[in-house]
């Protein structure tokens, strides 16, 4: 069993991650999809007149900024577009793909962050109007059941808030909650780069591997949103998934080679 989560940066080829997700499920292979869509985002905001923000916490990581109006925006890409053409794609291939938000059937439930601390030009501001959160229960009893009955799940964000308010939540966080949940062996997550590189964005200085206890250690190279995959790695580690393999979501046979430890190997 293992999770899959699939970027949403340009330059990633889902044609080549839906053929290698079809030759990988006609084996007895077990897996949960999840995917991002940050690039579309970006460009529908932009082209609906509410260009992207993006927030720095006081801890040093970047999210995006939702108001409102981006999580309609968000919802339009991420359920829709993004969601149902992952869909398409598996299903022209024969794999049962069932698609669905964090929201539907509570699949991730979590807080809505009440304030978040940012720092703006220099100085701290505290944002009380986003919609974001991280996820901290995963609804296993569904994706079980989804699991059972034969169909692949493809989850995407917003997950949902106690009180029942679609919150945005980091994709590749809730990956490892999910894997976590799913006690998964391992956790993959294509994007378009071939791993955490040294010298980003230089593709020669890829590091093949990371022992979990000296992953702390890399958080310097990595920068702006790769900081949150190995945040994302390092809570997976920590609640007992073996490995996580960050790998090129650009190529062919994607799922197989970071399978077979192409990448960056952490664990
Ligand atoms: P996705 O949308 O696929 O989940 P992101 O775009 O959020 O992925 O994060 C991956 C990006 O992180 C890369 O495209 C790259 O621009 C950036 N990055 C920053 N530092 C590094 C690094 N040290 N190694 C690899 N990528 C890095």
């Amino acid at each position: 069993m293992f999770v899959l989560k699939i970027g949403g940066s340009a330059g990633i080829n889902y044609d080549l991650i839906a053929d290698d997700i079809a030759a990988l499920t006609k084996t007895e292979t077990r897996l949960v999809v999840i995917h991002g869509g940050s690039a579309l985002t970006n460009e529908v905001s932009t082209a609906l007149g509410h260009p992207p923000q993006f927030v720095t916490s006081v801890s040093g990581f970047t999210s995006r900024r939702t108001d409102r109006r981006t999580l309609e925006i968000f919802e339009m890409v991420y359920c829709g577009q993004m969601n149902k053409g992952l869909v398409e794609k598996l299903q022209q291939r024969g794999v049962n793909a069932l698609g669905l938000s964090g929201l539907d059937g509570r699949l991730w439930e979590g807080k809505r962050k009440e304030a978040i601390k940012v720092i703006e030009h220099g100085r701290r501001r505290v944002l009380r109007d986003d919609y974001t959160g991280a996820v901290e229960r995963v609804n296993v009893a569904l994706l079980a059941l989804l699991l059972e009955a034969g169909y692949l799940p493809v989850i995407c964000p917003p997950a949902i808030s106690e009180q029942g308010e679609a919150i945005n939540v980091d994709g590749d966080r809730a990956a490892a909650a999910t894997a976590i949940a799913l006690a998964a062996d391992s956790l993959i997550i294509l994007s378009n780069v071939p791993g955490l590189l040294e010298n980003f964005p230089d593709e020669a200085s890829l590091i093949r591997h990371i022992p979990a206890q000296k992953l702390e250690t890399f958080m310097v190279v990595a920068q702006q949103r790769m900081k949150k995959k190995v945040l994302g790695a390092q809570e997976a580690l920590a609640g007992g998934v073996k490995r996580v393999v960050f790998a090129d979501g650009r190529v062919e046979q994607p799922v197989r080679r970071a399978l077979a430890g192409e990448g960056t190997v952490i664990g």
